[in-house]
């Protein structure tokens, strides 16, 4: 239903293709973020940047804003605000701090799309933020969608705002369902590279540590989301992902193993036929496709290249080892709040892993023990999506002491 609104042709992006597109970027300062400012630095003539938010790092997006000239700064760390205002003293941009300031800058008027990049719960309500005032959100934030992802694509559909994926696996089904507005989707495959984990079994995975798991072998990425990925959290979260944005029952999703990750998702139609996007691990390309849509736009990212050997291969998922893809099925399939819950615990966890306060393995455990004690709603409000978050993150805590 959603796709058909981005793919209907009375959705005029003509007239917002001839003029320069202004840009806010929510988390400016992470992965996501910055890869943002590098697409948009290529192209000066087609974006603007209007709206730069970081949660601490004061001193890059005080350079940054000096770079980039945008309209507003929000700095979320209040201790820092003073210092981020003193620095663009000499300049025009306004500087924001305090706790609603995030959402009351994404209702602003003086931007046109919104990366919602910030990671983890805290990009929800800058994103609602920004679709109840009709904004387009190039959605990177994927927790967004996998803890209130009813209400969010709701929001989404009466005010016709558009959302538009940057998640890679997201983006490639997405530019697999351009031109197909009235073909039926059988099902939709998310391609995963497995992590540097990938063959390892729970005897090895005991003694992981932060520094290991940190390293990905394909993809340059923030703390949290690659621990996700080494723990193939990250790849269940985008199952709940892709139900909300493609409309998709859960049976319709399936998860494979590409280790190269050249290939980024596939999509099934109804006759059969499997449509893929393929293309280099850099996440530039789907935040630039995002930006651009429904337009591509020339590139200097380095390309494949047949030439050179390389072999693509799949395999199914060792559901057995990774056990967060068996729980994050589970939560798709429950619906509810159980997502939610799941995702709160699952931020917890991962919180805890990187301060070494918990081992790799007690992720799944800590996630599993909060999915089966927190109460299950079936239809949450928003309120009780709140409840429910945090509930989840007081239980995962309290098993951190033990
Ligand atoms: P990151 O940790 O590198 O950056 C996070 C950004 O969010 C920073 O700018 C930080 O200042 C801000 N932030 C953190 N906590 C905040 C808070 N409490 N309040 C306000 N702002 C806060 O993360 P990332 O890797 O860029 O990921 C961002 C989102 O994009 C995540 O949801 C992730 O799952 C998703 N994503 C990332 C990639 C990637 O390649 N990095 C790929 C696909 C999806
Ligand atoms: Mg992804």
């Amino acid at each position: 239903m959603f796709t058909k609104l981005l793919f209907n042709k009375q959705t005029n992006y003509k007239t917002i293709m001839t003029q320069t597109k202004r840009i806010a970027i929510f988390g400016s300062t992470g992965s996501i973020g910055t890869q943002a400012l590098e697409v948009i630095a290529a192209h000066t003539d087609k974006f603007s940047v209007e709206i730069l938010t970081a949660h601490t790092n004061d001193e890059l997006i005080i350079k940054q804003a000096l770079q980039f000239k945008p309209n507003i700064v929000v700095i979320g760390d209040e201790r820092k605000y003073q210092k981020v205002k003193e620095a663009l003293a000499q300049t025009n941009v306004k500087v924001f701090t305090g706790e609603n300031a995030l959402d009351d800058v994404a209702a602003m008027d003086c931007y046109d799309i919104m990366i919602a990049g910030i990671v983890g719960f805290a990009g929800l309500t800058p994103t609602l933020s920004a679709l109840e005032n009709g904004k387009t959100v190039a959605l990177a934030n994927k927790e967004t969608l996998v803890i209130a992802g009813d209400i969010v694509m709701r929001k989404a559909s009466e005010k016709k705002a558009p959302v538009i994926p940057v998640d890679s696996e997201h983006s490639a089904i997405f530019q697999c369902l351009v031109g197909e507005g009235r073909n039926k989707i059988d099902k939709v495959i998310l391609t995963a590279s497995g992590g540097p984990f990938l063959g390892k079994k729970p005897n090895y995975l005991v003694n992981v540590k932060r520094d290991h798991a940190l390293q990905h072998p394909n993809w340059s990425m923030g703390a949290k989301i690659t621990i996700d990925s080494a723990t193939l959290m990250n790849k269940g979260l985008e199952m709940i992902e892709a139900k909300w944005l493609f409309n998709l029952k859960p049976e319709q999703i399936q998860v494979v193993i590409h280790p190269q990750s050249i290939i980024h998702s596939i999509v099934q139609f109804e006759d059969g036929s499997l449509k893929a996007q393929m293309g280099l691990p850099d996440m530039k390309l789907p935040i630039q496709y995002a930006l651009a849509f429904p337009q591509r736009l020339a590139s200097k990212f380095p390309r494949y290249d047949f030439k050179k050997p390389n072999t693509l291969t799949f395999e199914e998922p060792d559901v057995k080892t990774f056990r967060n893809l068996i729980l994050a099925t589970e939560a798709l399939s429950k619906g509810g709040n159980m997502p939610c819950i799941l995702n709160a615990a699952n931020e917890i966890a991962v919180f805890a892993f990187l301060r070494n306060r918990i081992g790799f393995l007690d992720i799944t455990e800590m996630v599993e023990r909060t999915m089966n004690k927190i109460s299950f709603i079936a239809n949450p409000s928003l309120e009780e999506y709140f409840e429910s978050d945090g509930e989840a993150r007081n239980f995962a805590a309290s098993l951190i002491q033990m």
